[in-house]
This record gives C-alpha cells, sequence and structure tokens, in this order.
C-alpha cells in the first residue's frame, strides 16, 4: 500500500471525480476527509465505504467557497486526523451561459468555488503542512481551462486560474517538502457530462482520438500516483488525462 499512515482531505468528494479519489487513496492505505456541501447521504455512503477498507473516514461538511465554514471544517478535521497530508482541491460547479447571457451572479458563483475555493482549502491547511515539513496537493483543473469553450468563459477562466495557482504556489513551497500539481481531466462520465444534451455527447466523442469518456476511477490513480512515493519528484505538473483531446 502507498498511502499507509497518510491523512488525506478531498474536497467534493460525495460523487464524481472526487468520490472515486477518495476511494482511491483510501484503498492505497489513506485515512481520508470526505467533504460535501449539500449531499450528505452519498457523502455518508463514500466514509461507509472508506471503512469497511478499514481507514479511518470523516465527513467534512463545508462549502469551499466560504472561508470561515472552511476554517472551522479544518479545525474539526485536525481534530480527529492529527495532521493532513494530502489536500485534493476537486470541488467544482459549471453554470454554463454564451457571455452575453452570462450574469456577474453566475461569474461570481463559479469563480467563489472553483476557484476562490482552492485558495480557501489550501490556506486552512497549508500552515501545518508547512510545519510538518510535507504536504502532496493535488488541484482538480479541466481541459477547458487549457483550450477555452463555447459557453464556459466562467467556468474555464476559474479553471485557468487554478492552474496558475498551482504553478506559483509549487514554486513558493517546493523547499518546504511540499509538492502541488494539478490533474486536468477531459469529459469524464459524471453527472456534470451526464448533463451535456446527448447530440452535443457524440460531437464530444468524435473528437476524443480514444472514442470515449474517461472513468472517474482513471483520475483516481493519477491523483494516487502524484501524492504517492511514485510522484515525489514531481511539482508545478499540470497532467491530462483526456483520451488524447488536447495533444
Ligand atoms: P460532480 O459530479 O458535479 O460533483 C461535484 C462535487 O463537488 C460534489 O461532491 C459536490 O458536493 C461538490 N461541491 C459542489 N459545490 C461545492 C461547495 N461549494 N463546497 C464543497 N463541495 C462542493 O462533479 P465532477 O464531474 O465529479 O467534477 C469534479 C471536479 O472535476 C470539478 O472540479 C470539475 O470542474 C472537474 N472536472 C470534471 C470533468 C468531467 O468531465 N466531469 C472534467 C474536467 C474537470 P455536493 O454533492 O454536496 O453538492
Amino acid at each position: 500500500m502507498k498511502l499507509k499512515g497518510r491523512t488525506a482531505l478531498v474536497s467534493g468528494a460525495s460523487r464524481g471525480i472526487g468520490r472515486a479519489i477518495a476511494l482511491a487513496l483510501a484503498e492505497e492505505g489513506a485515512d481520508v476527509a470526505v467533504n460535501y456541501v449539500s449531499s450528505e447521504g452519498p457523502a455518508k455512503e463514500v466514509a461507509e465505504q472508506i471503512q469497511k477498507m478499514g481507514r479511518k473516514a470523516v465527513l467534512a461538511r463545508a462549502d469551499v467557497g466560504n472561508f470561515p465554514d472552511t476554517f472551522q471544517m479544518a479545525q474539526d478535521v485536525l481534530k480527529d486526523f492529527g495532521h493532513l497530508d494530502i489536500l485534493v482541491n476537486n470541488a467544482g460547479i459549471s453554470s454554463d451561459k454564451t457571455f452575453v447571457k452570462m450574469d456577474h451572479a453566475s461569474w461570481r458563483k463559479v469563480l467563489a468555488i472553483n476557484l476562490d475555493g482552492v485558495f480557501n482549502c489550501t490556506k486552512v491547511f497549508i500552515d501545518q503542512m508547512i510545519k510538518r515539513n510535507y504536504g502532496r496537493v493535488v488541484n482538480i483543473t479541466s481541459v477547458i481551462g487549457q483550450i477555452g469553450n463555447f459557453g464556459q468563459a466562467n467556468y474555464a477562466a476559474s479553471k485557468a486560474g487554478v492552474a496558475a495557482f498551482t504553478k506559483s504556489l509549487a514554486k513558493e513551497l517546493a523547499g518546504k517538502g511540499i509538492t502541488v500539481n494539478a490533474v486536468a481531466p477531459g469529459f469524464i462520465a459524471t453527472e456534470m457530462v451526464a448533463a451535456i444534451p446527448e447530440k452535443v455527447q457524440q460531437r464530444l466523442l468524435d473528437q476524443i482520438p480514444l472514442r470515449r469518456f474517461g472513468r472517474a476511477e482513471e483520475v483516481g490513480r493519477a491523483v494516487v500516483y502524484l501524492v504517492s512515493q511514485d510522484g515525489d519528484y514531481i511539482t508545478g505538473a499540470e497532467l491530462s488525462i483526456n483520451g488524447g483531446l488536447l495533444m
């Protein structure tokens, strides 16, 4: 087991990619804090699955877009775990509209969760990582942040912001035993992609050289790679998992 004795928090771990990351970390031996904002039942199920593997799991409710809420969550998690080794900033939303139709509220909502959320979660855990001279931070970006997309100016800007944040932090923290990386999924079969109209899904598949959507578990295993000893020499990277959509 590659992560035995490690502690981790995954934001947005109640479903989709975050759930798969939380389970993959636990499979490799980590104790995991399962963050969610509203899906308590599904988050509990994830925590129970982790406990069945013999790991410790705690529920960590917080709106990551809200700093005081996130700060309180961190206090509770640190009380339970003692310290945090691995932080995966996965929570994210989309609110798609062409720019002409996009109002300020929709812009702010996406930026508040996708970009401010990464700042908030990292801020509340980083000091104790620096103190222990060890930490692994992985931020989930998106191929959309790399290439832009029609109707997703807010989402693309938030993810490109997280990618730039990742590289800056990697440089600042490299001397403190902390690596900071990003994983940029392409289209992964989760609720987010299921919400795309079928016709558009088919057009997307036609553009993906591997001719299928990715699986959340494939993202989970990439995160394990980056936070385990295998990834010790990797920092400031943005690992693409997109079936060849961008190369
Ligand atoms: P999803 O199925 O919609 O799940 C989103 C998760 O984020 C849920 O656990 C949700 O919790 C949580 N969340 C939402 N707002 C939150 C908040 N304010 N505070 C805390 N948690 C919050 O999404 P997904 O498809 O798995 O995507 C996960 C991440 O991967 C996102 O950052 C997304 O942008 C990125 N991504 C996804 C794809 C894709 O194809 N699916 C591609 C590229 C990148 P609740 O259940 O409690 O609401």
